[in-house]
C-alpha cells in the first residue's frame, strides 16, 4: 500500500471540488483532489443552462429577490441562512468566474448574458425575472475547464482515476485519513491529511431512467454512513418529465413547445384529463406525476408497460429538423428511431438529489448526539453531495452551478483557518471496516479468476449473478417503488427487495481478472454504495407523511407545516429516522413564513 501526507484532501474534482481546491492552493495549503475520473470529466461538465445572480443585466434583479424565489421554490424546507448567504455571494462570485476565465456569453452592451428560467420573479413573485447567466448551452463545461487550468497553475496534486474507498478514523474517532483505489494499477493508497473535504456530487444512477453520468453513484454519502453519520433530506429526488425512458437523456420541453404530445400505450393523448388547459406544457411535476399514473395504472407501452411516448410524427420534418435538430439527434443516438417517423419512449428522469449530507455554513459536517447537532472539526462537504441546504425540497434551474462554486469557496475559507490550527493526526488508525471491503472484493475476484489469468471474455458465466444485474434490478425496485409517486404500502414494499440485492450482493463474483483496469471492482465499490442510498430514500420517504416539493405522497397529499417543517435525518445503524429544525431566520433580513406555492 502507497502513503502519502497532506494538509488537506479533497474528494471530488467537479465543481465543487475544484473551487475549494483553488482556493487552498492559493494560500499554499497543501492539498490533493482524489476524483475517479479525469477531473474534466466530473457531471459538471454536462451543465447546460447556467447559472443563477441577480446581476440586472438584462432587467432590474435584487439578490432579495432571488432569496425569496430559491425559498419559495424548496417549498420552504431550504435553511434561509444558508439560501440567503447564497444569493448575496451570488453577484461577486459569477463576477470572480468570469476573472478566472469563464468565456460567458455577451449582451450587445459586453456585459455578462442572462436568461430567464423557471421559478424566478422580480418583486417578490410579480413578474419574471432574467436571471441566469450562460456560457451559450456549455455553462457547466465552462466553470469546469476555468477551474481545473487555475488549479494546475497554482500546483494542486491530483489523484486522477482514483477510487477513494472510505474515511478512516484515528483510535481517538477522528477522521485521519482516506483510502483510494488506484483504478488503472489497482493498487490501493492510504491519505493522511489534517482536514477532509467530501465533493463527490449526485447520485441519480439510483434511479433506472436518469439524466446523470455513470460516475454519479453517491460515494461520499456512502462514506460518511459507514463512518456512523447521517444523510438529510434524501426523500427528495428532482424528476424531470421527459427523459429517454431506459437511458434518461433529457428531451427538452421545446419538443412539447412546438406540438409534441404525450401518448399512453392506447393512443391516448392522456394529458388534457390532468391538465385541461395547458395540457402537454403543464409544470414539470405535474407532467411527471401523470406519467406516473400512467403507467402504474397498467396504461404503459412496451413489453413491460414501463414507458410512455412521446409523438412528434404528426409534425411537419422540415420543423424537427430545423428546431428540433438536437432532440432528433440524441433519439436516433440512444433510441435508433427518427421521431419524424415513429414516437420516442420516454419516462421520467431523475435529474437531481436535494437531499445529502447534513453541512452548516461553513459546509462542515453535522451530525447529531444526545438529541443536539453538532459540527465535526474537520469534515466538511460541499456541492451535490452535500446538504447545507439551499435547495429544500425542490431545487430551482442554474442554483445548483451557484451552490457548487459559493460553498465551495466558503469550505475552504474555513478550512484555511483550521489547517492553520493543527496538523494531522499520526495515532493508529482504525483500519477494520476498510479492510473488510477491500478483501471482499479481492476474494471475489480470486474465486473468479481462473489458474493460469485467462483473458476477461473467458471467465464469463452467463447464468451467474453479476455487479451489473443486481445495479440494474436496484434501479428497477427504485424507479418502481420510490418513483415520481410514492404511498406507504408500495414504499415498504420495496425494503425487502433491497433486502435480497443485499444478499446477492454479499455472495457475487467479479468477472475482471485483478490483470485488467479494475471496472468491475470500482462497480462493486460503487454499488454498495448506491444500495445504502436506496435504504436512506425508501426509509425517508416512508417517514415524511405529507407532499412537499418533489416527495408526492398519494396517501399525504397535502403539505403539513405543523408536522413536517423540519429536515429528516436517516442514519444507516438499524435505519433510524431523526430530524433537524429548518433554519427560518435568514443572518441579516426578515424571515419568509411558509405560504402555499403557487405560481
Ligand atoms: C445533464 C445535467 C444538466 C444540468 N444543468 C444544470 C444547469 O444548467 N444549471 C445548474 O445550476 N445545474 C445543472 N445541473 C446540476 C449541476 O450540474 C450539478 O449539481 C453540479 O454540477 C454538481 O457539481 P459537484 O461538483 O457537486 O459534483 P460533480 O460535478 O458531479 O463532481 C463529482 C466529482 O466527484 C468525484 N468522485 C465521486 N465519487 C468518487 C470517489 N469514490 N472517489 C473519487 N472521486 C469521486 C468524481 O470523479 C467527480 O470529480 C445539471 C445536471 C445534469 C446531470
Amino acid at each position: 500500500m502507497k502513503q502519502a501526507q497532506f494538509d488537506a484532501v479533497i474528494i471530488g474534482a467537479g465543481g465543487a471540488g475544484l473551487r475549494a481546491a483553488l482556493q487552498l492552493a492559493q494560500s499554499n495549503v497543501k492539498v490533493a483532489v482524489v476524483s475517479k475520473v479525469f477531473p474534466t470529466r466530473s457531471h459538471t461538465v454536462a451543465a447546460q443552462g447556467g447559472i443563477n445572480a441577480a446581476l440586472g443585466n438584462v432587467s432590474e434583479d435584487n439578490w432579495h429577490w432571488h432569496m425569496f424565489d430559491t425559498i419559495k421554490g424548496s417549498d420552504y424546507l431550504g435553511d434561509q441562512d444558508a439560501i440567503e448567504f447564497m444569493c448575496r455571494e451570488a453577484v461577486e462570485i459569477v463576477r470572480e468566474l468570469e476573472h478566472f476565465g469563464v468565456p460567458f456569453s455577451r449582451l450587445d452592451s459586453g456585459k455578462i448574458y442572462q436568461r430567464p428560467f423557471g421559478g424566478q420573479s422580480q418583486h417578490f413573485g410579480e413578474s419574471q425575472a432574467t436571471r441566469t447567466c450562460a456560457a451559450a448551452d456549455r455553462t457547466g463545461h465552462a466553470i469546469l475547464h476555468s477551474l481545473y487550468q487555475q488549479n494546475l497553475q497554482v500546483g494542486t496534486h491530483f489523484f486522477n482515476e482514483h477510487l477513494a474507498l472510505d474515511l478512516i478514523k484515528d483510535e481517538q474517532h477522528q477522521i485521519a485519513a482516506i483510502m483510494s483505489l488506484d483504478i488503472q494499477t489497482g493498487e490501493y493508497h492510504l491519505l493522511r491529511a489534517n482536514q477532509f473535504l467530501i465533493a463527490t456530487g449526485g447520485a441519480g444512477q439510483l434511479f433506472r431512467t436518469n439524466t446523470n453520468a455513470m460516475i454519479n453513484t453517491g460515494d461520499g454519502l456512502g462514506m460518511v454512513l459507514r463512518a456512523g453519520l447521517p444523510l438529510m433530506d434524501m426523500e427528495f429526488w428532482q424528476f424531470h418529465p421527459t427523459g429517454v425512458a431506459g437511458k434518461g437523456m433529457l428531451i427538452s420541453e421545446g419538443a412539447r413547445g412546438e406540438g409534441g404530445v404525450l401518448r399512453n400505450a392506447q393512443g391516448e393523448a392522456f394529458m388534457q384529463r390532468y391538465a385541461p388547459k395547458v395540457k402537454d406544457l403543464a409544470s414539470r411535476d405535474v407532467v411527471s406525476r401523470a406519467i406516473a399514473i400512467e403507467i402504474q395504472q397498467g396504461r404503459g407501452c412496451g413489453e413491460h408497460k414501463d414507458y410512455i411516448e412521446l409523438d412528434l410524427t404528426h409534425l411537419d420534418p422540415e420543423m424537427i429538423k430545423t428546431r428540433l435538430p438536437g432532440i432528433r439527434d440524441i433519439s436516433l443516438t440512444f433510441t435508433g428511431q427518427d421521431p419524424i417517423n415513429s414516437p420516442i419512449p420516454i419516462h421520467p428522469s431523475c435529474h437531481y438529489m436535494m437531499g445529502g449530507i447534513p453541512t452548516n455554513l461553513h459546509g462542515q459536517v453535522l451530525t447529531k448526539q444526545d438529541g443536539q447537532m453538532h459540527a465535526l472539526p474537520n469534515l466538511y462537504a460541499i456541492g451535490e453531495a452535500a446538504c447545507v441546504s439551499v435547495h429544500g425540497a425542490n431545487r430551482l434551474g442554474g442554483n445548483s452551478l451557484l451552490d457548487i462554486v459559493v460553498f465551495g469557496r466558503e469550505a475552504a475559507r474555513h478550512m484555511q483557518q483550521q489547517t492553520q490550527l493543527g496538523s494531522a493526526s499520526d495515532l493508529p488508525l482504525q483500519m477494520q471496516q476498510v479492510e473488510q471491503r477491500i478483501h471482499k472484493w479481492q476474494r471475489a475476484l480470486s474465486n473468479n479468476a481462473s489458474p493460469n489469468n485467462t483473458p476477461l471474455s473467458a471467465n464469463i458465466n452467463d447464468n451467474a449473478d453479476s455487479i451489473y444485474l443486481i445495479k440494474q434490478d436496484l434501479q428497477r425496485i427504485m424507479e418502481q417503488h420510490c418513483g415520481v409517486f410514492r404511498d406507504a404500502p408500495n414504499l415498504a414494499a420495496g425494503l425487502p427487495k433491497l433486502d435480497a440485492l443485499a444478499e446477492r450482493l454479499n455472495k457475487v463474483g467479479l468477472e475482471d481478472s485483478a490483470q485488467v483496469f479494475n471496472l468491475e471492482r470500482v462497480q462493486a465499490f460503487e454499488l454498495e454504495n448506491l444500495l445504502a442510498l436506496g435504504y436512506a430514500t425508501l426509509h425517508s420517504a416512508l417517514s415524511r407523511q405529507e407532499s412537499r416539493g418533489a416527495h408526492s405522497r398519494v396517501d399525504f397529499p397535502e403539505r403539513d407545516d405543523q408536522a413536517w417543517l423540519k429536515h429528516t435525518l436517516y442514519f444507516s445503524e438499524n435505519h433510524r429516522i431523526d430530524d433537524k429544525p429548518v433554519n427560518l431566520s435568514p443572518l441579516t433580513v426578515d424571515g419568509f413564513k411558509p405560504k402555499p406555492r403557487v405560481y
